[in-house]
C-alpha cells in the first residue's frame, strides 16, 4: 500500500493539550467568572461574515484589511471573511438583530479570529480573543466600567504586575480634525525622512504614523503635536470624567499622547495594556470607543465603547495553572470488578465527584496511571474486596490504604 503522507497543520495555527490547553482555560474560565461580576451577557456571533462588514468598519486603509483578511468567494459567489476581529461583527449583529431595544447594551464573547501574519511568538494566523463591549452608550461611565472591568481580570488572572494602562484621548470630531491637521502639516514638513508606509501613510492614514514601528518614523512621530491643544471642553471634559472615574475605582494608569486608533469614527478614549514580558508583541489588550462605526454599517447613530486582549498572550503571562485532578481513579482488576467500576464511577460522577477509571495494562500499570492523573486515591477494586461488598482506598499522598464499604464510597470521598 502506498504511505499515506499526513497533512500538516496549517502555518500559524496551534493544537494545543496539557499545559498550554490548561492556561487557555483558565483565561476563559476567569474572564467568564469576571464578566458576570461586572453584568455583561454572553453572546456568540458567526465566525464568517460577508466581507463588507469588515471592509466599510474597519475602512479600507488599515492593516487588517488591506493585508491581513483571510477573505474569498464561497461557493455561492458570495465574499466572505473570516473574522479577524469581534467588533464588526457585533455591531452587524447589534443592527440586524434588533439589539438596539436593549441599549445600553453590555455583551461578551470569546473564540477565534483569522489573520494572514507573519506567525511568530505571540502572534498566530489563528488566534483566540477574549473581548466585552458597550453598545448604545456615550456616557464617560461605559469607558470607566470597561477598563475596571479590565484591570480586575488582569489582577484576578495574576498578572497585572507588570502589565500598565496606557491611556489616551483622540478628543471629539472638532479636536480630532484639528488635530490631525496640525499632524499633517508636521508630518508633511518631514516627508522626504519619512518611510515609505509612513509616507503612504501621510495621504490615508496620517495618525497612524504616530504608532509606527519604523526607527525612521520614531523621531518625527515622537516630536509631533500632542492632541491636547486641541481638545476642546467638552472633550477635555469626557476625558477628566474617565480619569476621575478610574482613579475613583482604584485603577492605576499612564498617559500615552502616542496612542491612536487609525479611524476617523475613534472618538475619545482609547486605550491598551502593554507588557514588556513578551517581547515585540507587547499588546495583551487593547480598546477604545468608536462611536460612528454603527453608522458606517448603514445604522444609525449609536455611540459605543469596547476592548479585546488575545487569550494566547494572556495565558504566556501567567503562572502555570493547576492541572485539572480527579479526586479519584477507580484501579478495577477482573471483568466482575470492570463492570462494578463502571456503575460506581457513574455514581461518584453524578454525585459531583471528579473521578475517572483505569482500566488498561496490568495491575502495576493502573495504579501508575491513577498517580501519574495526580489523584487523591485510587480506588482498587479486586476479587476479594469485592466479595466483601467493599473496595480498598488508597491515599496516593500517604500511602495508606483502608477498606470502605462501596455503599460508603461517595460520601467517603467527600469527607476526605
Ligand atoms: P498588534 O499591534 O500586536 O498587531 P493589534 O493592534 O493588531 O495588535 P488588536 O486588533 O487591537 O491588535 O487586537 C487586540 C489584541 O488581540 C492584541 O492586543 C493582541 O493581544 C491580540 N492579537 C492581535 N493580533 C494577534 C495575532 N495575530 N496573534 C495573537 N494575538 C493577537
Ligand atoms: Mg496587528
Amino acid at each position: 500500500m502506498a504511505k499515506i503522507e499526513t497533512p500538516r497543520p496549517i502555518r500559524g495555527t496551534q493544537d494545543m493539550l496539557g499545559e498550554t490547553a490548561d492556561r487557555f482555560s483558565h483565561v476563559v474560565e476567569t474572564f467568564e467568572r469576571v464578566r458576570r461580576l461586572y453584568g455583561f451577557k454572553r453572546i456568540e456571533v458567526p465566525v464568517i461574515e460577508p466581507t463588507a462588514v469588515f471592509a466599510r468598519s474597519l475602512g479600507e486603509t488599515t492593516d487588517v484589511v488591506s493585508k491581513e483578511m483571510y477573505s474569498f468567494e464561497d461557493r455561492g459567489g458570495e465574499s466572505v471573511t473570516l473574522r479577524p476581529e469581534f467588533t464588526a461583527g457585533i455591531c452587524r449583529a447589534y443592527l440586524t438583530e434588533g439589539w438596539q431595544q436593549f441599549a445600553p447594551l453590555k455583551v461578551a464573547t470569546h473564540g477565534p479570529l483569522f489573520r494572514y501574519e507573519r506567525p511568530q511568538k505571540g502572534r498566530y494566523r489563528q488566534f483566540h480573543q477574549i473581548d466585552a463591549e458597550v453598545l448604545g452608550a456615550g456616557e464617560p461611565a461605559a469607558d470607566v466600567e470597561l477598563l475596571c472591568f479590565a484591570d480586575q481580570l488582569l489582577h484576578e488572572l495574576g498578572i497585572s504586575d507588570g502589565v500598565t494602562l496606557t491611556l489616551n484621548t483622540l478628543g471629539d470630531a472638532p479636536s480630532r480634525t484639528a488635530w490631525r491637521n496640525a499632524l499633517i502639516e508636521h508630518f508633511a514638513g518631514h516627508r522626504a525622512d519619512l518611510s515609505e508606509d509612513s509616507q503612504k501613510r501621510l495621504e490615508t492614514n496620517p495618525l497612524r504614523i504616530l504608532d509606527s514601528k519604523d526607527p525612521r518614523d520614531r523621531p518625527i512621530a515622537d516630536s509631533a503635536p500632542d492632541i491636547d491643544t486641541f481638545l476642546t471642553d467638552e472633550a477635555l471634559d469626557f476625558f477628566g470624567t474617565v480619569t476621575e472615574g478610574l482613579q475613583a475605582a482604584g485603577v492605576a494608569w499612564t498617559r500615552n499622547a502616542r496612542l491612536v486608533r487609525g479611524l476617523d469614527y475613534y472618538r475619545h478614549t482609547a486605550f491598551e495594556f502593554v507588557t514588556d514580558r513578551l517581547g515585540a508583541q507587547g499588546t495583551v489588550l487593547g480598546g477604545g470607543r468608536y462611536d460612528g462605526l454603527i453608522e458606517s454599517l448603514g445604522g444609525p447613530h449609536t455611540p459605543a465603547v469596547g476592548w479585546a486582549a488575545g487569550i494566547e498572550r494572556l495565558a504566556m503571562l501567567l503562572d502555570a495553572p493547576q492541572p485539572d485532578r480527579p479526586v479519584a481513579v477507580l484501579v478495577p482488576m477482573g471483568d466482575a470488578a470492570m463492570l462494578m467500576a463502571t456503575g460506581l464511577l457513574a455514581d461518584l460522577r453524578s454525585a459531583g465527584i471528579a473521578a475517572d477509571m483505569a482500566y488498561k495494562g496490568n495491575m502495576k500499570k493502573r495504579m501508575q496511571r491513577a498517580n501519574d492523573a495526580g489523584a487523591r486515591y485510587a480506588i482498587i477494586m479486586g476479587d476479594d474486596e469485592l466479595a466483601r461488598g467493599e473496595v480498598a482506598v488508597k491515599d496516593l499522598g500517604m500511602g495508606e490504604q483502608k477498606a470502605v464499604p462501596v455503599a460508603e464510597l461517595a460520601a467517603a470521598l467527600r469527607i476526605a
